[in-house]
């Protein structure tokens, strides 16, 4: 299969599509960030590397750091984490507090904030220095000694955070956050503000992709039933549609129950 043909046709058709997004604006350095800025890359399980575009530039992740804080949780809390929160998809926005509400304060699943507002707090629970602890698991996954937050968008999402300010303290009015509200979120907008370029984001994912689950190092990050149990939830409960809201196609059966012994 030729892939460098394949993604160079899906980025010169989504480059020259006339739906054209905007950079998300309500995080003050993100107005500032290049909308031409656009990249694709492939790593694969046998050690090729495609790119096109601006793969090699570094941005926030974002949400995307969701994927890393859940595969550390997991591998620190095991089964005990679904006690928390579901792996159902959300069915609402990714920021929404409505139906938090109706499931008693469990996130439906970790890729909406709420849910990886639960997940920094189980971290934060478990890792002595939080954020160094983070960041050297991120670093030791992705073989990659430069990666580091940037405390310029963090700081600049921790001005304006009202609605996940809201949502950390409506799950904490459930019993379901445990440590204290404004480092949870302190936390929260550091793992969102992590920088990689596309290429670095492929490489840190690959082993969720390689049979062993193994990075390329061999360093083993969680069980094959965890790491298809996180490629499941990414399936089904990772998709944004064009209004920025979760979509969703099929869903797991979820968990059920208030608790927050982890
Ligand atoms: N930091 C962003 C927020 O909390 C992450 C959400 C996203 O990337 N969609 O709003």
């Amino acid at each position: 299969m030729n892939y460098q043909e394949i993604i160079d046709e899906v980025y010169f058709t989504v480059k020259n599509s006339e739906f054209e997004g905007q950079p998300a604006s309500y995080i003050p350095e993100l107005a500032n960030v290049n909308p031409e800025n656009f990249g694709i890359h492939l790593s694969t399980v046998d050690h090729c590397k495609y790119g096109v575009g601006n793969y090699l530039e570094k941005f926030s992740i974002q949400s995307i750091a969701k994927v890393l804080t859940l595969s550390l949780a997991y591998k620190i809390a095991g089964e005990n984490l679904w006690s928390r929160l579901g792996v159902e998809p959300s069915g609402t926005a990714f920021n929404s507090l409505s139906q938090l509400e109706l499931d008693n304060g469990i996130p439906r699943n970790p890729f909406v904030n709420s849910g990886a507002l639960v997940i920094c707090d189980i971290l934060i629970s478990h890792l002595n220095n939080t954020k160094e602890d983070f960041l050297a698991f991120c670093r030791s996954i992705s073989d990659n000694k430069q990666l580091n937050y940037s405390y310029k968008i963090a700081n600049s999402e921790k001005s304006v955070g009202y609605r996940n300010v809201a949502l950390c303290n409506f799950i904490k009015s459930f019993g379901n956050i445990v440590n204290n509200t404004e480092v949870v979120l302190d936390f929260y907008y550091c793992i969102c503000s992590l920088e990689m370029s596309c290429q670095e984001i492929s490489n840190t994912l690959l082993f969720l992709a390689n049979d062993d689950f193994r990075t390329n190092d061999h360093l083993q990050v969680l069980n094959m039933s965890q790491a298809k149990s996180i490629n499941a939830i990414m399936l089904t409960c990772g998709f944004y549609d064009e209004s920025g809201e979760f979509a969703f196609k099929v869903g797991l059966p979820g968990k059920s129950g208030v608790g927050a012994e982890l």
